[in-house]
């Protein structure tokens, strides 16, 4: 069993919209896919699907071996090991850095005080910021909360993370500490499904690249291909405006 997220026939609208059309799509085990697209093609709705905040409305997605479309599936167990990290970085401002890092794992993990901020601290370390353990959010700057929202994530040991345009929201001079951080977390062997704009990133650190379109899958294959080569004429006109 070496697929991480497997997704077939997935379908997805919401009312009279069709979003996702026969969506499928399989990664494997410390696999790094990113997914490009026109705003609208239905990006994020994929990746909220394979966590389930959103049903689908036709087909099957299992998440390590978890077939997280059945009624069956205890949903926050599947989710349990499911790490996102979204474009705004949905801190608890009320709380300081090594708290919005606890929270989860104690609640969620039941972890006791002592373990929890253990496995914080260490992620925090993960992402360069084990100085700012106790600073409240607003103290940090855009990219720094970032890499907390993705340290928050690695304390309840993913077994994969969805990042959904995670530096979209960030100034240019913070991106590269964040994509930093993520080729990192590659490097190590977490399996990924990214969505984002930075090509380079892609290019560089994608084992594939998907290209979405009107909420199917236009082209798919190593970056080099995808981006640097494209076959469809879609793929094509859309690099032409990104790159
Ligand atoms: P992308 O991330 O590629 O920009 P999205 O997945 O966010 O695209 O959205 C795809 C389409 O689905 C868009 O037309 C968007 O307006 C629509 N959409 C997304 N979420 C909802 C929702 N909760 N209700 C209605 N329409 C939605
Ligand atoms: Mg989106």
């Amino acid at each position: 069993m070496s697929a991480m997220i497997e997704i077939s026939g997935l379908d997805k609208s919401f009312g009279s919209l069709e979003v996702l059309r026969g969506i499928d799509l399989t990664v494997r085990r410390g696999e790094v896919v990113c997914v490009i697209g026109p705003s609208g093609s239905g990006k994020s709705t994929l990746l909220r699907c394979v966590n389930l905040l959103e049903q689908p409305t036709k087909g099957r997605i299992a998440v390590d071996g978890v077939e997280v479309t059945d009624p069956d599936t205890d949903l926050d167990a599947a989710r349990r090991h499911i790490g996102m990290v979204f474009q705004g970085f949905n801190l608890f401002s009320h709380l300081t850095v090594l708290e919005n890092l606890t929270v989860a794992q104690r609640k969620v993990l039941r972890r006791d005080r002592a373990e929890a901020d253990r496995v914080a601290r260490e992620n925090l370390d993960r992402v360069g910021l084990a100085e700012k353990a106790d600073s409240m959010p607003a103290q940090l700057s855009g990219g720094q909360q970032q890499r907390v929202a993705i340290a928050r994530a690695l304390s309840m040991n993913p077994n994969v993370m969805l990042f959904d345009e995670p530096t979209s929201a960030l100034d240019p001079e913070l991106v590269g500490d964040v994509l930093g951080v993520m080729r990192g977390l590659a490097d190590e062997g977490m399996t990924m499904l990214v969505v984002t704009h930075e090509m380079q990133f892609a290019r560089e650190v994608a084992d594939r690249v998907l290209f979405m379109d009107g909420g199917v899958v236009v082209e798919q294959g190593p970056p080099a291909e995808v981006i640097g080569d494209p076959k469809e004429e879609r793929t094509r006109t859309f690099l032409s405006r990104v790159l």
